[in-house]
């Protein structure tokens, strides 16, 4: 039977985006009259196999090797177009975060089919459709993927997990195929210690180059804090030198779609938007009224931020604990 494989995202755990590509792997296995496998690559899978229940997976075909519970391009793309092919998969979904959109792409590439990267949605209807964003986000776009075998990646945080109390799925494991590792990973360093993951945050709170300098960054972790939300920044923040990198959201940062998304002292330029216009409420804070960032926000708040933001942090904190 032809089917349609999800690939598992895992750091150390299974991540929420695994789920949520599971859940797109499922609506459109079952308009397509598929299965859903999934492929999980990472250290041993453990009792994590029931976090997939009801998600209509069939089968997950697991390679637990200790060597690579970190991302491993050599050893994962291979492994997932093997089986892709030993499945007859039609679709291939994995998620749109940054390691993830490499492996889809590397997988697209070495079978020599259709990638569709990014999106926020995909279904069956008489062939394989996708809706992503387009021009930064400007335009939501309904594609028709030309032909399958297809792979797509679903962006994170887009849409919630959909469980239907169904049954776990079988489990069935894999030896670890000899794999050529070019690149070893020696050492992972966290960024910091209880912080929230930016791609699959609920809330981020960003701060831009209105904030003055580092020293404000607290003002903003406070607020974070309090409402258990990631920390963003705009490109400016990031050049400036005032945090790092991994930080950054945008065209060339990381792609956020949170419930909730405050920017701090953003003006909203395109290229910011691009990274955070797919939240599903955001709020401005800007002392300048023309900012563009008011253009697409659902709240905004003409202020000066450091008035703002204490008395915000005052408020969550009191609203969460009644
Ligand atoms: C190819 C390319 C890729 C790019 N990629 C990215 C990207 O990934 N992410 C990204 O963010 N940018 C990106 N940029 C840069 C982008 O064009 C903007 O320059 C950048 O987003 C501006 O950052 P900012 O809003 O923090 O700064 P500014 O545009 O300088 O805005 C600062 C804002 O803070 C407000 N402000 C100042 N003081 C206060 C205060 N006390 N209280 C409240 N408000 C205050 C000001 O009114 C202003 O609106 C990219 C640009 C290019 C060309």
């Amino acid at each position: 039977m032809m089917s349609v494989l999800v690939l598992l995202e895992q750091r150390g755990e299974l991540k929420a985006c695994a789920f949520e590509a599971a859940t797109v792997a499922a609506k459109v296995a079952q308009a397509a009259g598929l299965d859903v496998n999934a492929l999980y690559i990472g250290q041993a899978l453990g009792d994590q196999s029931a976090q997939l229940a009801g998600l209509g997976i069939a089968k997950v075909f697991a390679y637990e090797n200790n060597a690579l519970g970190h991302y491993s391009n050599d050893a994962y793309v291979p492994i997932a177009c093997d089986l892709a092919q030993e499945l007859g998969a039609k679709v291939i979904v994995g998620s749109a975060s940054a390691l993830g959109k490499e492996c889809c792409a590397s997988v697209a590439g070495r079978l020599g089919v259709e990638l569709a990267q990014d999106c926020v949605d995909a279904w069956w209807d008489d062939g394989l459709k996708v809706r992503k964003p387009l021009y930064a986000g400007k335009l939501l776009a309904e594609m028709r993927v030309d032909s399958v075998p297809a792979v797509l990646s679903l962006r994170p945080n887009v849409m919630a997990a959909a469980r239907d109390g169904g049954s776990t799925p079988e489990v069935v494991r894999r030896d670890m195929p000899e794999v050529s590792l070019r690149t070893v990973l020696k050492e992972a360093v966290e960024a910091a210690a209880g912080t929230v993951d930016l791609t699959e945050a609920k809330i981020v709170v960003s701060g831009g180059r209105g904030i003055g300098g580092p020293d404000a960054w607290p003002l903003l972790q406070g607020l974070c804090k309090t409402l258990g939300a990631a920390l963003g920044a705009s490109r400016a923040a990031v050049d400036a030198g005032w945090i790092e990198h991994a930080h950054q959201v945008g065209q060339t940062g990381k792609v956020v779609s949170p419930d909730l998304y405050i920017a701090c002292g953003i003006s909203g330029a395109i290229q910011h938007q691009a990274g955070m216009r797919t939240a599903r409420i955001i709020v401005a804070i800007n002392k300048d009224p023309e900012a563009p960032i008011f253009k697409i926000c659902d709240y905004g708040i003409v202020a000066d931020l450091f008035e703002v933001l204490p008395l915000m942090t005052d408020e969550a904190k009191k609203v969460l604990a009644a």
